[in-house]
């Protein structure tokens, strides 16, 4: 368990759910964890606390991303925690993990354009500038890895918006695979299934059986299940896989 040792990773959204699970697997590999949130300081901590107690190194950044200055502000307590911890700059692996949702669906015929600008601006526009800002950062060999969602390959009309701007995260990977690829910078796309992030409808039983025969296996993911897929193309075994879209839905997009 210790494929990356003086590796340093930052995980967007990473206080709760897969972007949680993601940082204590890529910590448990050994690599030196930025611990990034919007405003729930306290699950943030309790991710690093988790990390911690498991022998791992961790530390919070805050930013909300979607508003003015938002990459900006996170790359300064970015760069200000990797300096304090490592004396450098240097981040190996960046996780585009962050993102909002439309939990319940909106038709159609009821996306406003400040919702649609909202989601926007948050899962699409912050992971391309975050990678921008990112590439002098990144050394030769490192990893960039977007959470999509297999909703980008299933017609779900109440997720329209939602769904395109996880088409466009795949097109950061698509691009930004053969424009790094010189470097050997692999940059690839995982796109969850239903996956328990810990929100209130994972505890209701009767919605979790409903879901759970979406996937092949007749379960919802689990957060782990996710983050083993990102951890691994963090490591040195993953070179040879870039610009791919890897299905991570158990089996959901085999209809
Ligand atoms: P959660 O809703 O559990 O957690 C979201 C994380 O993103 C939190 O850490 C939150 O920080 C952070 N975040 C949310 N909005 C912002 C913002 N504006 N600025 C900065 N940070 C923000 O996420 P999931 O684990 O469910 O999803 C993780 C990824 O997987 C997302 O990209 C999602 O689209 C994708 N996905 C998830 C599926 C699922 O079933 N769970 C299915 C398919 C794809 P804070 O705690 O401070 O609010």
């Amino acid at each position: 368990m210790d494929k990356l040792s003086r590796k340093t990773a930052l995980v967007t959204g990473s206080s709760r759910g897969i972007g949680r699970a993601t940082a204590q697997r890529l910590a448990a590999e050994g690599a030196l964890v930025a611990v990034h949130y919007a405003t729930n300081e306290d699950a943030a901590q309790e991710t690093i606390e988790l990390i911690e107690k498991d022998g791992g190194r961790a530390f919070g950044v805050r930013a909300e991303l979607g508003v003015p200055g938002d990459v900006h502000t996170l790359f300064l307590g970015l760069e200000r925690g990797l300096k304090e911890r490592t004396g450098g700059t240097t981040v190996d692996i960046v996780v585009n993990n962050a993102a909002v949702t439309t939990p319940t669906g909106v038709q159609p015929e009821d996306v406003t354009p400040d919702e649609f600008d909202r989601l926007f601006a948050v899962n699409a526009k912050a992971p391309f500038f975050i990678v921008q800002r990112a590439l002098p950062l990144l050394p030769d060999g490192g990893r960039i890895i977007n959470i999509s969602s297999g909703l980008t390959r299933v017609a779900n009309p109440d997720q329209v918006a939602y769904s395109m701007t996880k088409g466009a995260i795949e097109q950061i990977t698509l691009h930004f695979a053969r424009h790094l690829a010189p470097r050997g910078i692999t940059v690839n796309s995982v796109a969850p299934g239903i996956t328990n992030n810990g929100g209130p409808v994972f505890d209701i039983p009767e919605a979790v059986a409903q879901m759970a025969q979406l996937s092949a296996f007749k379960r919802v993911g689990e957060a782990v299940d996710v983050a083993d897929v990102v951890t691994f193309l963090a490591t040195h075994e993953a070179r040879w896989i870039t610009g791919a879209f890897i299905d991570a839905s158990g089996g959901t997009l085999l209809g």
